[in-house]
């Protein structure tokens, strides 16, 4: 057995309950130099989940403390970095949890080959997902395009139970010298953004897992009615920690399975949505163009329009179209944005503005502290049509109906949109000081007009997707 160190790359599991890695490191008994590495890769992602990510690397560098160990943290080209690493201590392995979009696959083949080449055992583990997505296959040996049938074959299948947190972890005597966090500046792009969105964040393993049981002690009785309703906290808010890997999908589940044996009505249909999110990282994989093109091809003749004043509009929060405005405008306040507001805001870009799902995926990507590579990327083309398992193009939101049906006391669109009310609260007002200052917006400017009449909209969305099949 190897006494050699092992070097752990930490990436998006930052956590150490439900830990494969982790807990196969322990058993191991080898020293263990765990590293967080700020690589081109990560440096691509948007201003903030980089922000995010930086408050998550600095929570469980804390909790490593209490075990006895460091974080190390380095900045430059991963495969660079680990070599370094693996020369000043002596280490014989390198291990990780994988990762599945197109860019992580691709750094992480090649690290893995290089790492073997220079004789270092490079070892991946699963544990960002119940499901490898290559273990899901339909009868015939394919993958899954639709969710139901995705949702059936899984939904029976045994998920192994979490490992629990280690007590301790044995740490190398002579540590490699690390970056101070601080001096990355990950939230230079936010702005003055990140003091408004910073009492949103629910960070690191222990708040996460409160997050959950009070959930699950709660709001989860009602989860299948209310979890459509932006204006009321129906839903777990764990999107934030699970795309970090703050808590373990593993952990969620057994606990959501608990629930519902428990006779908790609307566990089942929680556990239904967690499939929703391995779903979209099965598509990923077997096609992983999903992040960057039309999934279905014959959509590339479709005429949509790119970047242009009216998306702009949509950005900022300033389309006169009250849900839309306050789905964005909940977005720069607190990082996230409820489900059925997504969904709303993204067909509004899409159709109503005739404009590429692909604006929309990017601002997301750069303003969502949940952004999810797998969950934006299926949610974009679902909303637009273009996706596996999408929403029929001709099935246009009307915001104005949508706010009726699932915001009817406007509790929703008056917490985000200080223009529709005398005195607006703390939130709507926070919007104007998360935002960038030279969009020079303020409270007691008039709401402007809608920038497109919603039946006109429609009409045209339906028009140019009848051109397309005529
Ligand atoms: P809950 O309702 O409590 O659900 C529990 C968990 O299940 C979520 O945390 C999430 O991990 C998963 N989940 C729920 N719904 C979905 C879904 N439709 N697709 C995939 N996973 C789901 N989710 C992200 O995590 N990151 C994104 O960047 C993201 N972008 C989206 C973009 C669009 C256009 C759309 C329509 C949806 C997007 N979603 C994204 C999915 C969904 O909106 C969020 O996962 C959900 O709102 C998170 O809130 P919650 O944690 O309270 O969810």
């Amino acid at each position: 057995m190897s006494e050699t160190a092992l070097i752990l790359w930490l990436r998006r599991d930052l956590r150490l309950g439900d830990q494969p890695m982790l807990a196969a490191a322990v058993a191991s008994g080898r020293p263990v130099v765990p590293v967080f590495i700020l690589d081109p890769e990560t440096e691509a992602i948007g201003a903030a989940p980089t922000w995010r990510l930086g408050l998550s690397v600095a929570a469980f560098a804390k909790a490593l403390e209490g075990l006895g160990v460091r974080l190390v943290l380095r900045r430059g080209p991963a495969l660079e970095v680990l070599r370094a690493l693996v020369a000043e201590t002596g280490a014989g392995g390198v291990w990780w949890s994988r990762l599945y979009d197109p860019a992580s696959v691709a750094r992480d083949t090649a690290v893995k080959a290089a790492l073997k080449g220079d004789g270092v055992e490079a070892r991946s583990f699963a544990g960002h997902l119940l499901h490898e997505p290559w273990e899901v296959e339909t009868g015939t040996g394919g993958f899954y395009r639709v969710f139901t049938p995705y949702w059936k074959a899984t939904r029976g299948l045994g998920v192994a139970a979490p490992e629990p947190a280690p007590k301790a972890l044995r740490g190398v005597e002579r540590w490699p010298a690390s970056d101070r966090l601080e001096d990355w500046s990950l939230g230079a792009a936010m702005n003055r953004g990140a003091s408004v969105v910073l009492s949103y964040q629910a960070v690191g393993e222990a708040a996460a897992r409160a997050k959950l049981s009070a959930f699950l002690d709660g709001p989860v009785a009602r989860y299948s009615e209310m979890r459509d309703y932006p204006g009321v906290a129906g839903t777990s808010r764990l999107s934030e920690n699970l795309t970090y890997g703050e808590i373990g999908i593993r952990e969620v589940w057994h606990a959501g399975l608990r629930a519902r044996d428990e006779g908790r009505a609307g566990a089942e249909s929680f556990l239904r949505e967690l499939a929703w999110r391995e779903f979209s990282y099965h598509l990923m994989h077997h096609t992983p163009q999903i992040t960057s093109a039309n999934w279905r091809p014959e959509w590339d003749s479709f005429p949509w329009r790119g970047d242009s004043e009216a998306a702009e509009r949509w950005r900022r929060g300033m389309t006169g179209e009250p849900f839309v405005d306050a789905a964005m405008r909940e977005m720069y306040v607190t990082g996230t944005m409820h489900n059925r507001a997504r969904m709303i805001a993204g067909s509004y870009l899409t159709k109503h503005l005739l404009t590429h799902w692909k604006v929309g995926l990017d601002w997301f990507a750069d303003c969502l502290t949940d952004w999810d590579p797998a969950a934006n990327a299926m949610g974009w083309q679902w909303v637009a049509g273009s996706g596996p398992d999408a929403a029929p193009y001709f099935r246009v939101f009307n915001p104005a109906g949508q706010a009726e049906k699932f915001d009817k006391d406007a509790r929703y669109r008056r917490r985000f949109v200080a223009e529709l009310s005398k005195s607006p609260g703390p939130e709507a007002l926070a919007f104007f000081e998360a935002v960038p200052r030279s969009w020079r917006l303020r409270p007691d400017q008039s709401y402007p007009k809608p920038v497109v009449d919603l039946a006109a909209g429609r009409a045209a969305a339906l028009a140019a997707y009848g051109a397309r099949n005529a």
